[in-house]
């Protein structure tokens, strides 16, 4: 039996919005080789992650035709960077709907589905909830007869208004996110059979009134790790029923911010509303232990720990600075020079002056290394810190330097252009012959890095530190300043009354 052939627009639009970081998100930023990509590019631009797994189940099915919207990827500063600017929303939103809707034009063209890859937490200047308004725009151009899908990550900042106009999203379950493939294998999978009839969306939301900084979200430590089994659990219990939960991401200043649970079934609300009601009461009654998953020490106390672990041969010691959100703060190096540790591996500072300046001399492996680094961003990089030493190795990669310089006693400093979190030791082999050699690594990342330095078996140590002062990305909320959100109606800012 032959079916009528099914036409779905793909769109890409993500980014994790510091809203707090002083450089705005511009068009600039999503301007690069391969940036924006429309067609088969933007279809196997990420195989591995949301599109690669949509893109390979939807071509599973029969008669299924994906079309590639012209989309912006991931800007060139990664999580680097503040708020985005209405120019560059409003352009990329703007491209993607006028080339909908010319082909929804067209005889023949019409879709009858899209795909939305996203992240959930993009922050846009003047647009409250840019997911769901981007959502909205698609049904106006698609009409109420096409299905709409999306997928997420759990650091998204959404409310009842996504699904007010998509029908579907399927959010990640793991931080570290490895399951950003089978979510977006799903949403193939459950757009199709949406389309073809045989899956009727229903769905509720459910936002929990608890903020919570995100490096005490990892999911490998109860009870965050309880929350996602008891989601797992109901989908395993209830045939086509899914379970999103956003553990929320309280960096963006937005009012949609804080944790979320989502549940889709097929064609059974009551259902729906059973599984988010269970869901959202579990996490609340676990609220004050979802707040002490992870130990954070101050960067001196840290230091002296690894300075501790190194005496007693636990090392490799991972020392990750999970609050530096521009990739300039250097209160690590400060400390390791203070506290005159060696053997140490600082991967990485960021420094686009610096970087700049070095490409422009042509700097070369050898070459004698005397300039003050990172620093000065804003007042949570700290000051920046003179390095004499020897540059080591230099690579080049989508465009941009990164060079690591030996100093003081086997200590290496890797500097790079934009802010590098290091999930993988391998990572930085170009740049370091043998990273195991170190004792210490000093790295900027919350939870991606338990992927290559913990759950690998990696590291003997892995100590979590912040500044002292409660800087931009500390988890101390309440020194942070919000102007769009209430931290008093979140647990654990004020009493707030649920359910
Ligand atoms: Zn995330």
């Amino acid at each position: 039996m032959s079916r009528k052939p099914i036409r779905i627009a793909v769109l890409h639009f993500s980014h994790e919005t510091v809203t707090f970081l002083k450089n705005d998100t511009t068009v600039e930023d999503f301007l690069y080789e391969g940036s924006p990509a429309s067609g088969e590019a933007l279809l196997a631009h990420d195989p591995r992650s949301y599109m690669g797994g949509f893109v390979k189940v939807a071509r599973e099915f029969d008669e299924v035709e994906l079309i590639g919207i012209e989309s912006p990827l991931w800007p060139k500063t990664g999580t680097g960077s503040g708020w985005v600017t209405q120019e560059a929303y409003e352009r990329f939103a703007g491209k993607m709907l006028s080339e909908i809707a010319a082909a929804q034009g067209k005889a023949g063209g019409e879709f009858d589905g899209a795909y939305l890859c996203l992240h959930g937490a993009m922050g846009v200047r003047g647009v409250p909830r840019p997911e769901a308004e981007l959502a909205r725009r698609v049904r106006a151009v698609l009409g109420p007869n096409a299905f709409i899908a999306a997928t997420f990550d759990p650091h998204g900042n959404e409310d009842e208004e996504f699904l007010r106009h998509a029908d579907m999203a399927f959010t990640v379950k793991y931080f570290p996110h490895y399951d950003s493939h089978l979510q977006g294998e799903r949403a193939a999978r459950t757009l199709v059979r949406a389309i073809r009839g045989d899956y009727k969306p229903t769905h509720t939301t459910v936002k929990v009134p608890i903020i919570s900084p995100t490096v005490l979200q990892w999911t490998g430590a109860s009870p965050w790790m309880d929350l996602v089994q008891r989601a797992l659990t109901w989908e395993a219990r209830e045939p086509d029923a899914y379970v999103n939960f956003f553990f929320g991401f309280p960096f963006a200043d937005v009012p949609d911010v804080g944790m979320t649970f989502q549940v889709l079934t097929n064609g059974d609300p009551q259902l729906a509303r059973r599984i988010g009601a269970d869901m959202a009461q579990a996490a609340w009654r676990q609220r004050e232990k979802l707040l002490h998953s992870t130990k954070v020490h101050t960067i001196p106390e840290g230091v002296a720990l690894a300075k501790r672990a190194v005496a007693q041969d636990a090392t490799p010691v991972v020392l990750a600075d999970h609050s530096d959100r521009s990739g300039y703060a250097t209160w690590i190096l400060q400390e390791v020079i203070a506290q005159d540790l060696s053997n140490v591996l600082i991967a990485t500072i960021a420094d686009a002056t610096t970087i700049d300046a070095l490409k422009a001399a042509g700097v070369k492996a050898g070459d004698a290394f005397d300039r003050e680094v990172g620093g000065l961003a804003d007042e949570s990089a700290g000051a920046p810190v003179r390095i004499k030493g020897t540059v080591l190795g230099i690579v080049e990669g989508s465009g941009q330097l990164s060079v690591s310089v030996g100093f003081g006693r086997g200590n290496v400093l890797v500097i790079s252009r934009y802010l590098a979190q290091i999930i993988e030791p391998s990572s930085l082999s170009a740049l370091v012959a043998d990273v195991s050699i170190f004792e210490v690594i000093a790295i900027k990342s919350r939870v991606h890095f338990r992927r290559g330095f913990d759950d690998s078996g990696f590291a003997k140590t892995i100590l979590l530190v912040e500044p002292v002062e409660p800087f931009l990305g500390t988890v101390r909320l309440e020194g942070l300043p919000y102007r769009n959100v209430d931290l008093k109606k979140f647990y654990p800012y004020g009493e707030p009354v649920f359910p």
